[in-house]
Formats: C-alpha cells, sequence, structure tokens
C-alpha cells in the first residue's frame, strides 16, 4: 500500500509520563503504517524543557506560528512536588500551555467527543458544546481589597494627556469589599475573530453571552466588538452555512444549555468561561473525551487532549502494568491536526484518513472496548470489557 503524503509539516509538540507512552504507540501504530508523516518534532517532555533552559517550548510555539497547526501532547507543569520528584530541575518552569499561548495568542476551545453508547448528564445533549472562553482580564488580573472603617471608594482615571475622571464606587459604613477589573477591547476584538473562525470552520452556530443589563458599559463592550467583526468579515459566510450568530443573556443561556440538544459554540466572559466549561465537560461524561484546540486571531492552530499525563496511570505503567487509560483524545488531537494541514494544502486523503481514524476509534469503543474512566459515563444495558489503552489501539489499527 501506497502511503498518504504530506506537503507541509505538522509541529509537533511530545509530552510527558502516560500520554507519552501513548503518543508513541498512536505514532507507531496508527499513523506511520499510513501516512509518510512529515513532522517538525519538539520534545517538550519536562526534562527536555529543563536541559533547554524551557527556549523548546517557545522554538516549538514559534513553530506553530510560522506552520499554522501544530499538535500537543499533555505535559507536566512542575510544581513544589515535582521539584522533589525531579531533583535535576534548575528552575520550576512555567506551564508549557501558557507560554505557548502567550506567543501564539488566541482563545481555547473545548469539544466534547460525543457518542451514541455514552449517556451525557443531560439526556438531551447528542451533540457536542463547545465552550469558548475569554482567557484575559475581568476578576482574573483584577485588585480586590478590604475595608475596615467607613471609606468612600472611587475609581479615578488619569489619561495620558493628564485629563482625570472619577466615579463614585460606594460610601460605606463598615467593613466592605471592593474590586476594580478591566478588559482591553483589542483582546476582546482578538476573542471575537477566534470564535467566529472556530464556529465557521466547525460549521456550528454561535452564541454570545453576557449580562448587559447589568453592566451596561463594559459587558456591551463585548456584544458590539462580536457584531462588528460578524458583520464586517462573517455574516455572508455564515449565512450560506446556515450558521447563526446571536446574543442572550448568561443566566438564559446556562438554563437553554440544559434544555437544548447541543451543536452549538458558546462565547463566555472569563469567569462564566471557567465555571461552565468544567461543568459541561463533567456533564459530558470524562475528561478523556475532551479536546482542546487553541485558534489564534491568524488562524493557526495548536490541538491537544483536554486531560493532564494521567500520572497515576503512568507509575502503574512503569511497574509493568498495562493501565486502562482512554487514549481518543489524544487520537482526536492527531486527527484535529491532520484533518486541519489536510484543508490548508488541499489534501484530500489527509483529511479522509483523519476521518477514518475518528470512526475507527469510536467504532472500537462502541465494539465494548473501553477504558476505565469511560465505565461511569456508558448507557445503562452497554456490554464492555475494560481494558488496555494498548489493546484499544492495537484494535483501532486492525479496523483501519
Ligand atoms: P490528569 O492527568 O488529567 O488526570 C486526572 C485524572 O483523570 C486521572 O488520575 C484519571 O483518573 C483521569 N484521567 C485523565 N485522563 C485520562 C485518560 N486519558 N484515561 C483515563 N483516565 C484519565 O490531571 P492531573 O492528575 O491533575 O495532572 C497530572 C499532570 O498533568 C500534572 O503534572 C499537570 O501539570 C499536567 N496537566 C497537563 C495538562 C496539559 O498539558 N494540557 C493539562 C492538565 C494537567 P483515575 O486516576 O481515577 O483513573
Ligand atoms: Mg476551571
Amino acid at each position: 500500500m501506497s502511503k498518504i503524503q504530506m506537503t507541509t509539516p505538522i509541529v509537533e509538540m511530545d509530552g510527558d509520563e502516560m500520554t507519552r507512552v501513548l503518543w508513541k504507540m498512536i505514532k507507531e501504530k496508527l499513523l506511520l503504517p499510513f501516512i509518510d508523516l512529515k513532522t517538525e518534532y519538539y520534545d517538550l517532555g519536562l526534562l527536555n524543557r529543563n536541559a533547554t533552559e524551557d527556549e523548546v517550548t517557545k522554538d516549538a510555539a514559534y513553530a506553530a506560528l510560522k506552520y499554522g497547526v501544530a499538535v500537543k501532547c499533555a505535559t507536566i507543569t512542575p510544581n513544589r512536588q515535582r521539584m522533589e520528584e525531579y531533583p535535576e530541575l534548575t528552575k520550576m518552569w512555567r506551564s508549557p500551555n501558557g507560554t505557548i499561548r502567550g506567543i501564539m495568542g488566541g482563545t481555547v476551545f473545548r469539544e466534547p467527543i460525543t457518542a451514541p453508547f455514552l449517556q451525557p448528564a443531560v439526556r438531551k445533549w447528542t451533540k457536542p458544546i463547545t465552550i469558548a472562553r475569554h482567557a484575559y482580564g475581568d476578576i482574573y488580573s483584577a485588585v480586590d481589597f478590604k475595608t475596615e472603617e467607613p471609606v468612600e471608594c472611587k475609581m479615578v482615571f488619569t489619561s495620558e494627556r493628564g485629563t482625570q475622571r472619577e466615579y463614585l464606587v460606594k460610601k460605606t459604613d463598615g467593613p466592605a469589599v471592593f474590586l476594580g477589573q478591566h478588559n482591553l477591547t483589542g483582546s476582546i476584538e482578538n476573542f471575537a475573530k477566534a470564535c467566529f473562525m472556530y464556529s465557521w470552520d466547525t460549521k456550528q452556530s454561535l452564541k454570545l453571552a453576557a449580562k448587559d443589563t447589568i453592566l451596561k458599559q463594559y459587558d456591551t463592550e463585548f456584544i458590539e466588538v462580536f457584531n462588528k467583526e460578524y458583520e464586517k468579515n462573517w455574516k455572508a459566510r455564515f449565512e450560506k452555512e446556515g450558521i447563526r450568530f446571536g446574543y442572550t443573556l448568561i443566566d438564559s443561556a446556562a438554563a437553554s444549555l440544559m434544555t437544548s440538544d447541543g451543536g452549538y459554540v458558546l462565547a463566555l466572559k472569563n469567569y462564566d468561561g471557567d465555571v461552565l466549561s468544567d461543568l459541561v465537560s463533567a456533564a459530558f461524561g470524562s475528561i478523556a473525551m475532551m479536546t482542546s484546540v487553541l485558534v489564534n486571531p491568524e488562524g493557526k492552530y495548536e490541538f491537544e487532549a483536554a486531560h493532564g499525563t494521567v500520572t497515576d496511570h503512568y507509575y502503574r505503567y512503569l511497574k509493568g502494568e498495562k493501565p486502562a487509560t482512554n487514549p481518543t483524545a489524544t487520537i482526536f488531537a492527531w486527527t484535529g491536526a491532520l484533518r486541519k494541514r489536510g484543508e490548508l494544502d488541499k489534501n484530500y486523503e489527509l483529511m479522509t484518513f483523519a476521518e477514518k481514524l475518528e470512526r475507527a476509534n469510536l467504532q472500537v469503543l462502541a465494539d465494548g472496548f473501553v477504558s476505565e474512566d469511560l465505565i461511569p459515563a456508558l448507557e445503562p444495558d452497554f456490554e464492555y470489557r475494560v481494558t488496555s489503552a494498548e489493546e484499544i489501539i492495537d484494535k483501532i489499527a486492525e479496523r483501519l
């Protein structure tokens, strides 16, 4: 059989622990036999980040900007406990995802992988719901403080030219707490661009939710920025695809989450996105059925699984066990990258292969060969056998 050819490389970011083990199996058994795989490889494993003083992470992010499509394995973000586990570490290196997002910019979209044998907590959800979180500003870079005695709290703005504006927040007569937060119009514009791009890419309608009835300046800015971007760059394209863009109040958006059957992208402010993305992913069943895509405003993509390196499974693997880890989200990170590379290069064989690999993966699970994490999410009379990541990958290879 002749292998599928590629013209442009995918930026490959290797990682840590159990997901690094899966990464190698996926490449050897599911990709290399079928594709003449071209990647530009960066080893983002913790020890190599340490050896390169984290330069490798930056290089990888710049390569993603250069080529436009990257796939990333989960990586360890060192904390105090990891510093003890790896005494050779010279520094508590930053989160690679943070570094990459800092360089690429953009928005993270978390999309669940749905399948008929999985029963989400909300029975009506038959299609994925993607949460787009605006990961800049608001309470995450706010100033908050507490006062004990009566105070008059004011916000004062001094422009570069020296003009001043003053707003009274509150005059208090007892202990109180205060908060000052901001957002940047430029950051909201980039968020809007990424949201429209992702929705159009995945052919799903886009909903923006906020609370403009209360925050008449702050939240209205989000609506205006989105409306402007929509009218200017997307309206015609959306109409052609039969998808829609609209704004709803956040409380009503939360309520309709529970009554809809899914299949749309929900764009949220930072805190709303923080809360609802964890809620939606837990309600869909397993973190290992959740993919995550970073889309920057210039249309560069980085695909990954939403879960981490699955440390406990890795230590069992080192002892000679074959843990029942779910490879699905990591496989879908690869298929996401292959499909996008195919789209950009008009490489239809590569796109078709991505489709087939996803189907083979879901068929193997549907045949009842499942990993541990899926058990609580399975349909009640579903017959299954819990098996190792390796066996699941072997079965997918057979199917392919
Ligand atoms: P995690 O690796 O996602 O694992 C949390 C738990 O979720 C696991 O113990 C396991 O539960 C279950 N799980 C996650 N993925 C699974 C899979 N594919 N198959 C089966 N079960 C799965 O999160 P963590 O333990 O909080 O973090 C571990 C390391 O990952 C940390 O060093 C952290 O820095 C890193 N991390 C990296 C990323 C990233 O690179 N994007 C994201 C998150 C965390 P059971 O133990 O019950 O089986
Ligand atoms: Mg959270």
